[in-house]
C-alpha cells in the first residue's frame, strides 16, 4: 500500500468510524452470534497473492460488526466500562501512525516527557499524594504484579531474583474475600503460591476488618512465616465494596508490608471531591492502580500505576543489557524500567487529548451524571413489589434480582440466571451477572461517556417488562 492509498482507505476508516459510533444506539449490544459463526465466515487457508484492499475493507463492514459486542453502545451495562471517548480514538489513530516504541526516554523524548506530565495531572485532578510517581502500565493486572514483584524482593533484598524462591522464608500476602482475581493471579506467577495469599476477614459492611488483620499478621509472625504485602480493594469488581485505607494503611506501616491498592474502576470517582473519602490514607501505602480505560474516557490500554518510592519498582524491574545502554545518562526516566514489558506504546497521548478536550469539569460532571443515574435505575428496581436490590448502589454500579411472587426461594437463582439469557438475548441493553453469598444477582452498572438518563431509564423499563415475560413464560 503506499501513501496515496493510505490517504483514500484511512479516510474510509475515519468515516466508517464515525458512522458506526453515531447509529450505534440502534445495535443490539451483545454480539448475536453462535460460536464458530466468524470461523465459518473465514477461509481455511491464507491469501497466496495479495488482495485488492476495497475487497479486503468491503469484507470487513460485511463481517466484522456483527461479532462485536458493542462495549461503545450507551445501553451497555455489563462489567464495568471499557471507554473510548472519541478524543481517545483519534489520539489512538495518531498513534498507531507513529507507532513508536516508547521503551526508553531517547526512543520518544514526547512520550516520555508527556507520560510524567499526565501522571501528574491526574494526581492532581484525583487529590493523589503530591510526591509520588507515576507510569503508565498496559492494564490494571500487570500494575499489581508489578507491585507484588517489588513487595517480594523488597522483603528478600532483592535476593529473590539471583537465588529464586528455594530456601527463604515464607512470604505471606493478606487481601479480603473482595479483591480482584488479577491479585490471586500475580500471586501464582510471582512464585508466592496462592495458599500463602491470606484472606483476612470483613466487617459488616465489607470492609477488611483491620482487628482482624492484626490477628493474621501476628499468628503468621509466630508460625515463623514472613509478613510482605497486601492488596486493599477501592471498589471490588463484584459490588463496588471499599476498604478502609487509613486503618489497613497504619497496620501495613507499622508491619512493614509493601501495600498495593487496587481501585481500577472506582479511582477515576475521585476526581470529584465528594468521592475522595474513598483514598484517605492513601498515603500510607506503597502502590496505587486505576483503570483510567475503565471510566475516564480514554480507551484500552491505558492503566496509571502510582509508587511512593520508585526506586523500589525500577530496581525490582529495570534491566540493564549492552543493547540498551544510551550513550548518555539522562536525566528522565526510561519507563521501561517501570513495567513488565520492556516494549511501550505512547500511551499518553489518549490522556492529553482526553483531559484538553472535556476539561476537568467536563470529566466530572460525566462521572457525577452515572453516579446520580445509577441511583435512579436502583431506586426504580427497588419500587418495584417483585425486585430487590442485592447490593449498593456503590458509585455507579448495583446489584440486583427478580424475585416474582410465589417463587421458592430455591429457584430464584436460576430464574435469574434465566432473566439475564432473555436480557441478554435481547439486545436492547446489557447487563452480567454476580454471586453475593450464594445469591445469583445482575450487576448494572452506568459508566459509558455517551449515556443518558434516558438510555438509562430506557433499559430500566425493558428488564421490568422482560422480568414478567420471563415469570409468566
Ligand atoms: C477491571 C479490574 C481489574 C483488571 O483490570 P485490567 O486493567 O483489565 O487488568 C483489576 N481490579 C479491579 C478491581 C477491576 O475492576
Amino acid at each position: 500500500m503506499d501513501t496515496e492509498e493510505f490517504r483514500k482507505w484511512s479516510k474510509a476508516a475515519a468515516d466508517w468510524s464515525a458512522d458506526y459510533r453515531a447509529t450505534i444506539a440502534e445495535l443490539p449490544v451483545r454480539s448475536q452470534l453462535a460460536p464458530g459463526d466468524v470461523l465459518k465466515r473465514l477461509p481455511q487457508n491464507p491469501p497466496t497473492h495479495g488482495e485488492d484492499f476495497a475487497n479486503i475493507f468491503a469484507d470487513f463492514k460485511k463481517m466484522v460488526p456483527d461479532g462485536i459486542t458493542h462495549w461503545q453502545h450507551p445501553r451497555f451495562f455489563a462489567y464495568f466500562p471499557s471507554n473510548a471517548s472519541l478524543p481517545s480514538v483519534i489520539a489512538e489513530q495518531l498513534i498507531a501512525a507513529l507507532s513508536p516504541q516508547c521503551m526508553l526516554w531517547q526512543t520518544s523524548p514526547v512520550a516520555t516527557e508527556m507520560e510524567m506530565r499526565m501522571l501528574e495531572w491526574l494526581a492532581q485532578m484525583c487529590g493523589l499524594p503530591a510526591d509520588w510517581h507515576g507510569s503508565i502500565q498496559d492494564s490494571a493486572s500487570n500494575a499489581t504484579l508489578a507491585a507484588v514483584l517489588t513487595a517480594r524482593e523488597t522483603a528478600l533484598d532483592w535476593t529473590g531474583h539471583r537465588d529464586g524462591l528455594a530456601n527463604k522464608p515464607q512470604l505471606r500476602f493478606y487481601t479480603s474475600i473482595h479483591c480482584h482475581s488479577s491479585a490471586n493471579k500475580a500471586i501464582w506467577l510471582a512464585g508466592i503460591g496462592e495458599v500463602n495469599l491470606v484472606v483476612v476477614p470483613c466487617r459488616d459492611d465489607g470492609s477488611m476488618d483491620p482487628a482482624a488483620l492484626r490477628t493474621a499478621i501476628a499468628s503468621d509472625r509466630a508460625a515463623g512465616y514472613l509478613p510482605t504485602g497486601l492488596f486493599a480493594i477501592v471498589g471490588s469488581t463484584s459490588i463496588g465494596i471499599s476498604d478502609d485505607l487509613r486503618a489497613i494503611g497504619e497496620i501495613c506501616r507499622t508491619e512493614k508490608l509493601y501495600a498495593h491498592v487496587d481501585a481500577a474502576w472506582a479511582g477515576s470517582a475521585t476526581l470529584c471531591p465528594e468521592h475522595r473519602h474513598l483514598l484517605d490514607g492513601l498515603e500510607l501505602f506503597d502502590s496505587y492502580v486505576f483503570n483510567p480505560h475503565k471510566w475516564l474516557g480514554t480507551n484500552f490500554d491505558l492503566s496509571a500505576h502510582y509508587v511512593r518510592e520508585p526506586e523500589k519498582l525500577q530496581r525490582t524491574l529495570a534491566t540493564h543489557p549492552a543493547y540498551l545502554k544510551t550513550q548518555h545518562a539522562s536525566s528522565m526516566p526510561d519507563f521501561s524500567n517501570w513495567s513488565l514489558p520492556l516494549g511501550r506504546r505512547f500511551r499518553a497521548l489518549k490522556l492529553w487529548f482526553v483531559i484538553r478536550c472535556y476539561g476537568i469539569e467536563g470529566l466530572q460532571t460525566i462521572i457525577r451524571n452515572h453516579i446520580n443515574w445509577a441511583q435512579q435505575a436502583a431506586a426504580e428496581f427497588a419500587a418495584q413489589p417483585d425486585f430487590e436490590l442485592v447490593a449498593g448502589p456503590n458509585l455507579a454500579l448495583f446489584v440486583f434480582r427478580h424475585t416474582p411472587a410465589g417463587l421458592p426461594a430455591a429457584q430464584l437463582n436460576t430464574h435469574n440466571a434465566a432473566m439475564l439469557d432473555a436480557i441478554n438475548a435481547a439486545g436492547f441493553t446489557y447487563l452480567t451477572q454476580t454471586d453475593v453469598d450464594g445469591t445469583y444477582a445482575l450487576r448494572f452498572q452506568v459508566g459509558h461517556t455517551d449515556t443518558t438518563l434516558e438510555h438509562v431509564l430506557d433499559s430500566v423499563k425493558h428488564i421490568i417488562k422482560l422480568a414478567k415475560q420471563v415469570t409468566d413464560s
